[in-house]
């Protein structure tokens, strides 16, 4: 007889660890399953984010502006320093052992919350049945009352520019390098590119970027995307629009990559080429014959708004189902499930889920851009506070970029908050509580906000919305 669990998680990144803490706090018997394997063959928990995502790249994010800073700004604040040198390797060492931290939290957590981690691949099998196959080999079929299927996304490849992992590589193999690449070359112009663009620029590579689309960073409030591709081209990122990569070929001097735009064909020879097009629903090897979880036509687990499959008792969580593929939209989903499981109520606000990027300025919003407000033909009001009339951020010598504020003419409500600058993903955290809340603009404009701090922007954007401000020039 195999045994059985309450709950089974297949996957322990960002939406499955915390379905599978949440179920047990929810005094539900749980076991939390995932297959990752590290380069250096290690397993963990944790998923894309922890290993190889969010989290290392924002730690050599951190690393490679404070190098940056020392070299560019320290001497404005009158900080004379010697030579300045990279260590390399020892960034990477604190990357990973900034991961490792992480990684083993989650241990500790499953430990605490009478989670079974399990080391293995799941396979859902008609009945909730799940099969594991260990690292040995060895298989052990468990079963379960609800299964929830967290198995995440993967990057997606091109077939012209063929990944061998060295010369072209993805976003895992650019967070591990372990020489800064002379010239660098970057395909796509989303996320990850401009992230990993940033990363390398900052520690010496020439970065050149070639994104297919015309338009730059078209989820963005239009207003923020321009002063982002202003300050970025600046700092010496060559984005190139309208570049459609045709092939790129490893020569034994680095990567050939021929690209096409308006003015014809061309050449580019980078060192490395990363790839960062977008990521798909990773489902290999997932489900058996016969359990009925239907996907839909781009490969996504169907499920409905509380991430229920086509069959009962099996769930779906995080980047493998529909929506923006951000860590903070599985985690809600997972513990939306998991309190759904255990007969409590759940939800996910998908109306309210901010986005980060996290370049220097950094870029952050929630809701909708003032382009989506006025196609929806709902008038509104725009507000909009500079940094550069901010004591908070001139005394950071981060006086560049702009917080704005979209409202309803009707009702005032918030519709869309959009943030460039220092700090950006903290501040939007404000503005993802107002619009929790349906606050209008006053609510924000009757907020005291403290001096000099950098929360200021968003009141002083507030009060733009109706001419109201203090601290800049109403327009
Ligand atoms: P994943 O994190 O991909 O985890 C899925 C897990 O399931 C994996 O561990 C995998 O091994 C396991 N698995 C899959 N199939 C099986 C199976 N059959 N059996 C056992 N185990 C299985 N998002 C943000 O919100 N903020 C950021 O700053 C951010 N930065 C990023 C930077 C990079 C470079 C990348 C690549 C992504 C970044 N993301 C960021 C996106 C974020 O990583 C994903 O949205 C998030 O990891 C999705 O979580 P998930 O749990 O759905 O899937
Ligand atoms: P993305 O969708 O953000 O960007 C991919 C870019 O590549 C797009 O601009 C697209 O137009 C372009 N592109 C697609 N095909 C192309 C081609 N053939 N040639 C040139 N350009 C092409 O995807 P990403 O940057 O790979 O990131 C994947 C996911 O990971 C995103 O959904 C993102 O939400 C998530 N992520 C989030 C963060 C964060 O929250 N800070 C960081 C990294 C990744």
């Amino acid at each position: 007889m195999s045994e059985i669990f309450d709950v089974i998680v297949i996957g322990s990144g960002p939406a499955g660890y915390p379905a599978a803490i949440r179920a047990g706090q929810n005094k539900l018997k749980v076991a939390c399953i995932d297959e990752w394997k590290n380069t250096d063959g290690s397993f963990a928990f944790g998923g894309t984010c922890l290993n190889a995502g969010c989290i290392p790249s924002k730690a050599l994010l951190e690393s490679s502006e404070l190098f940056q800073r020392a070299k560019d700004e320290f001497g404005i604040h009158g900080i004379k320093l010697g030579g300045i040198t990279l260590d390399l390797g020892a960034m990477q060492k604190r990357r990973a052992s900034v991961v490792k931290t992480m990684t083993n939290g989650i241990l500790a957590l499953f430990k605490a919350n009478g989670v079974v981690g399990i080391q293995g691949h799941g396979r859902l099998l008609p009945g909730n049945q799940v099969l594991v196959t260990a690292p040995d080999g060895s298989e052990n079929m468990l079963q379960a009352r609800n299964v929830i299927l967290a198995s995440g996304s993967t990057p997606i490849r091109l077939k012209s520019v063929p990944h061998d992992g060295k010369a072209i590589i993805d976003s895992w193999d650019a967070l591990e390098l372990d020489a800064v690449p002379g010239r660098l070359g970057v395909i796509g112009a989303g996320v990850i590119g401009l992230e990993l663009g940033s990363v390398w620029r900052r520690l010496g590579s020439t970065v050149t970027m070639l994104e297919a689309l015309e338009q730059f960073l078209p989820m963005v409030d239009q207003t923020i995307a321009k002063e982002a591709q202003r300050h970025l081209k600046k700092q010496g990122l060559d984005i190139k629009l309208g570049a459609k990569v045709l092939s790129a070929a490893a020569t034994s001097g680095g990567v050939d990559v021929v690209y096409a735009d308006a003015q014809g064909e061309h050449t580019l020879q980078v060192d490395k080429l990363v790839v960062a097009v977008g990521r798909r629903p990773f489902t290999e090897g997932l489900l058996a014959e016969g359990t009925g979880v239907e996907l839909d036509a781009r490969g996504f687990v169907q499920v409905d708004e509380h991430c229920r499959t086509t069959v009962p008792n099996v769930w779906a969580i995080g980047d493998v189902v529909r929506g923006p593929m951000l860590a903070h939209k599985g985690k809600e989903e997972g513990v939306m499930v998991a309190d759904l499981i255990a007969g409590q109520f759940g939800e996910v606000n998908y109306k309210v889920i901010p986005s980060v990027i996290y370049t220097t300025p950094e870029i952050a919003w929630v809701g909708q851009t003032e382009e989506q407000v006025k196609a929806s033909g709902r008038a509104y009001k725009v507000g909009a506070f500079p940094f550069a009339a901010s004591g908070r951020a001139r005394a950071m010598e981060a006086g560049a970029g702009m917080a704005k504020i979209v409202s309803a003419k009707d009702d005032d409500e918030v519709l869309g908050v959009h943030v460039i600058g220092p700090m950006a993903g903290e501040l939007i955290a404000e503005a993802v509580l107002a619009m929790e809340y349906s606050a209008s603009t006053e609510d924000i404009q009757r907020t005291i906000h403290a001096h000099p701090t950098l929360s200021e922007a968003i009141h002083e954007a507030a009060l733009a919305v109706d001419k109201k401000m203090i601290d800049g020039i109403n327009r």
